[in-house]
């Protein structure tokens, strides 16, 4: 199908376009890659009065490592992530992400920024965020704000960016020595959604113990989200076979997908298992550099 007709506008400025967004608050929307909103547009999902398109907005894609942080413009491509060697270097857990979305059309057009903030619980890049504690900078009428992605999705396609707002900047932060990441994603055909997918990020402490856990999940349920049940159980504990397998029981036993074409809810929850208990693994084998 035909997407319903739209003005098409492309601001020069960041400026610009926030101005131009909050003139047109309720009629206008952000287009960047366009690879989650052309297809909603086209099967007539939705329809706006303007489609704002920040692509030329080239301020906006950078990679940059400051300190024990990496700064990430909103409109870098998926692909560009997956290929950095910054990052492939100094945090395996998004590039190793990067690389499992979608398949290299949808990644050479599709942006970080878009794939955050899109709110669909079966994106990938919400999961990695949440893991790595990444902080989003929202930039509007009134200024940037900082907010964690821990508290950035509501609900499904629902997140606390306002409608004049525009994600700019990710901050994610280096994966040091003693720490780990991982990303496992299970899905039925290359370059598809997953069925279930976990990102793992962990902390060894001096006592050889887990230090920090936060392990999150995509396509299960409406929002992507932390385990709070399995990351409370492993840290201060040794992160052994044993412990992992009964956290990752405690995240499955909490979750709750929905039956669809893809599958069962006790398949979903044994996939969830499977590509839990191999994230945290991983995870815990690079923070101890084994
Ligand atoms: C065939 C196919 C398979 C896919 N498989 C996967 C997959 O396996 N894993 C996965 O993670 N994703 C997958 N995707 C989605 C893909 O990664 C999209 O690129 C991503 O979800 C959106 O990024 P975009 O830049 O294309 O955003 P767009 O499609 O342009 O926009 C998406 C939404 O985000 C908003 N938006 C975009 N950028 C900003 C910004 N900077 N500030 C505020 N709002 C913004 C838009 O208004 C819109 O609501 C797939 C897509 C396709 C077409």
């Amino acid at each position: 199908m035909y997407p319903q007709s739209f003005e098409y506008i492309s601001p020069r400025t960041l400026k610009d376009a926030v101005k131009f967004l909050k003139e047109h608050e309720g009629e206008s929307k952000i287009l960047a890659g366009g690879q989650s909103l052309i297809p909603i547009l086209k099967m007539r999902f939705a329809s706006f009065g303007y489609l704002v398109d920040i692509g030329g907005l080239q301020d906006l894609s950078y990679i940059k490592r400051e300190g024990d942080s990496i700064r990430i413009g909103a409109l870098t491509r998926t692909g560009e992530i997956e290929e950095s060697q910054e990052i492939r270097m100094n945090n395996i857990l998004l590039a190793e992400a990067a690389s499992q979305v979608a398949d290299s059309q949808v990644r050479n057009m599709g942006t970080v920024g878009g794939n955050c903030v899109h709110g669909d619980p079966g994106n990938d890049l919400p999961s990695v965020m949440l893991a790595l504690d990444a902080t989003y900078k929202l930039t509007g009428p009134d200024g940037s704000r900082e907010v964690p992605a821990s508290s950035f999705y509501k609900d499904s396609y629902s997140t606390d960016l306002g409608d004049a707002e525009i994600l700019t900047e990710i901050t994610v932060p280096v994966i040091e020595h003693g720490s780990g990441g991982a990303y496992v994603k299970h899905k039925r055909r290359s370059g598809d959604f997953s069925i279930a997918a976990v990102a793992a990020y962990v902390t060894i402490n001096e006592m050889g113990n887990c230090g920090t856990a936060r392990i999150a999940v995509t396509s299960i349920g409406p929002i992507n989200f932390r385990s709070k049940e399995a990351e409370d159980f492993l840290i201060g504990k040794k992160l052994s076979d044993q412990n992992i397998s009964k956290a990752v029981d405690l995240m499955v036993d909490s979750a709750e997908p929905a039956a669809d074409p893809y599958g069962s809810v006790s398949f979903k929850k044994e996939i969830l298992r499977l590509v839990g208990i191999e994230a945290i693994s991983k995870a815990t084998d690079r923070a101890l550099g084994v």
